[in-house]
């Protein structure tokens, strides 16, 4: 069993964090399914959450690793897929928040799957300010100028 400690950057103390008690089995949770990397498990809602075992507070945490990326991602899918059958929907959000102004509430990453229905009060997409073309043209050019500085490829 991995101590929450061990997963602070230069061995500095991780603040108690619910999803480490969680994984360590220090908080009860209903538990849907874990692999060696990722756990998933019942939200207080009743929909399923997706974390890392390893502490990482959310994306911008470079202790995300490539390996755990990609099984986030395929569980995602997977769950995603799982909860669309098994709540007989035909829709579902996958959405994580990342730091405060998004909205995070627990600081280790998670990914929501939340299954949707027409009128369900819940978070509304597709809301936003549509802007001109030289606006997203040149918002596309400041990603995909930090995309190429930040990141080799095929992470
Ligand atoms: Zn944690």
């Amino acid at each position: 069993m991995r101590a929450t400690s061990e997963a602070g950057v230069s061995g500095e103390k991780e603040r108690s964090c619910t999803f480490c008690d969680i994984v360590q089995e220090k908080l009860p949770v209903s538990k849907i399914e874990e692999t060696d990397k990722i756990i998933v498990f019942a939200s207080l809602s009743g929909y399923p959450l997706i974390a890392p075992k390893k502490h990482v507070d959310n994306v911008f945490d470079e202790r995300l690793d490539k390996e755990v990326v990609h099984e986030l991602a395929e569980m995602e899918v997977r769950v995603a897929r799982a909860v669309r059958s098994a709540f007989s929907v035909d829709a579902v959000n996958i959405i994580s928040a990342n730091g405060k102004a998004a909205g995070q509430q627990v600081n280790h990453y998670h990914i929501h799957i939340m299954p949707r229905t027409a009128n369900d009060n819940q978070i509304k997409l597709g809301k936003e300010v549509i802007l001109p073309r030289p606006e997203l043209d040149l918002r596309a050019d400041l990603v995909k100028t930090r995309l190429n500085e930040q990141l080799p490829p095929h992470v």
